[in-house]
């Protein structure tokens, strides 16, 4: 898992979806979890240092552990079903993140098919300063319904079954983004209720 960490983070920053030390990524092991650490590239991580966790919180190995680590506990501890969680300051999405009166119920509409399929819907997180232990409770009240939110004003949190299942779904996420912000000004055609329905039931989504 480590290496699959350190192998997916270079991907991530070597096509630019995140930048300088910005980013964290997680993952869920039988006897606790794995973090990213604070101040890491994920361009260039160590598979041997990356942080080892305690579900209470306590450093069990490696350095010292993302400073984002609610935000990744948020998930987990309200999503069963999350093996992991990616967190980026991806251009667009964070571009969208900044944008005023945003739909609090889904920052972005059903554009595209992949987008319902891998996000769903994408509420926002209002914002507060890193390290905020309210920006992990603001998590918490959403991540039950949803394994994607985007924190206003910072970037999106997407958590899924298996690392690259998030990783997938984040970058669908940024496309998303990208598109959105490319069709500003222009008349847009979401998908609508039929189409979004037909999806659920086809690939048994939970949105
Ligand atoms: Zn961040």
């Amino acid at each position: 898992m480590r290496e699959e960490m350190a192998e997916l983070g270079r991907s991530i920053f070597d096509r630019g979806l995140t930048a300088g030390s910005s980013g964290n990524i997680s993952a869920r092991l039988e006897d606790g979890w794995l973090l990213t650490p604070t101040n890491a590239c994920l361009g260039r991580l160590d598979p041997s240092r990356i942080s080892k966790l305690a579900w209470d919180g306590h450093v069990v190995s490696g350095d010292a552990p993302s400073k984002e680590a609610p935000l990744h506990l948020a998930m987990y501890q309200e999503r069963a079903v999350a093996g992991a969680v990616v967190h980026l300051h991806s251009t667009y999405s964070a571009a969208v993140s900044c944008l005023a009166n945003l739909p609090a119920e889904s920052c972005l509409p059903p554009l595209t098919a992949y987008f319902v399929m891998r996000i769903g819907k994408l509420p926002l997180v209002p914002y507060h300063r890193p390290g905020d232990p309210r920006l992990g409770d603001a998590i918490r009240l959403l991540a039950a319904r949803h394994g994607a939110v985007l924190l206003a004003n910072h970037g999106p949190v997407v958590s899924a079954a298996s690392l690259e299942a998030a990783v997938y779904a984040i970058e669908e996420l940024e496309e998303t983004a990208k598109l959105f912000l490319l069709l500003q000004g222009r008349e847009a055609c979401p998908l609508n209720e039929e189409q979004i329905r037909e999806l659920v039931e086809v690939f048994q989504l939970e949105i």
